[in-house]
């Protein structure tokens, strides 16, 4: 089976949600971890796993959406949403954003610390962004401990130098489709064990594609892990057994309740 690590599909309309966790079954996406990016959407995540057996979800404020500093109310109100919901299975999406138009920076840090100390609390594994801002996000990881729980860099794509920080914090890259066009990536990801790699598809919504079905979802997976495969001279089945193997790794402490969910239909 393959999981999405990353997706952002409650952006859709239920009944479409429904389609597209069937359309990944078909494929063998068998699971999808939803990351939140604001306490609304985080909250309308947990509440769509509630009615999807194969939808986990993330709480987490990202850091585009830090616009005012995030206060120890939100902290309260993503801690007690996580605590209190068996499918929350991790902290996302948190991390760093340095585009031009991002919000302050000193808010950004104040909002990644406080939320991987949330995540440490709950020992829940963390999946961060980086944008531009890879040095400031390892040392904001190194600083916080954030290691004490495991993590996903999601939608990885620097360099092999930046791929061997992520991995020596005890972290996984998370790779998408970009590994199609960006050249640097797929020779970092002939160059890494796949002991570190998960993959995702970061799927949302995607208007500005005429053609419906070229929107990413998670059936996309299926292409990216047979890249991963061709670049790494394995056969797809052992690829797909050992990103999943990652994954089960870095959700070891909520895998009771994964497994009692994808067994159940
Ligand atoms: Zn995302």
């Amino acid at each position: 089976m393959i999981i999405d690590t990353h997706v952002h599909i409650h952006s859709y309309p239920e009944d479409e949600i429904d389609e597209i966790l069937q359309r990944a079954s078909s494929v063998g996406v068998g699971l999808v971890i939803d990351a939140g990016t604001t306490l609304e959407t985080s909250s309308v995540s947990v509440e769509l796993s509630s009615r999807h057996d194969r939808f986990f979800s993330g709480v987490g404020v990202h850091p585009m959406d830090i616009e005012d500093p995030l206060s120890s109310a939100d902290c309260d109100v993503l801690q007690s949403m996580a605590s209190s919901n068996e499918k929350v299975i991790v902290m996302s999406e948190i991390g760093l954003d340095y585009l031009e138009s991002s919000p302050d920076r000193a808010l950004q840090f104040d909002a990644f610390r406080r939320q991987i100390s949330i995540a440490k609390e709950l020992s829940l594994p963390i999946v961060f962004h980086s944008r531009e801002a890879h040095e400031d996000c390892f040392r904001v990881l190194l600083e916080e401990k954030a290691y004490e729980v495991p993590g996903v860099m999601h939608y990885f794509q620097g360099t092999l130098d930046d791929a061997k920080r992520v991995i020596d914090l005890g972290f996984y890259v998370s790779i998408a489709r970009p590994i199609f066009r960006l050249g640097h990536l797929a020779d970092v990801v002939s160059q890494i064990s796949l002991d570190h790699i998960v993959v995702e598809t970061d799927s949302s919504p995607q208007p500005f594609k005429n053609n419906r079905n070229n929107w990413t979802e998670p059936r996309h997976l299926r292409p990216i892990i047979e890249k991963i495969a061709e670049l790494q001279g394995k056969s797809v089945n052992e690829v797909e057994e050992k990103v999943f193997a990652n994954t089960k790794k870095i959700l070891s402490k909520r895998w009771d309740i994964v497994e009692k969910y994808i067994s159940c239909d």
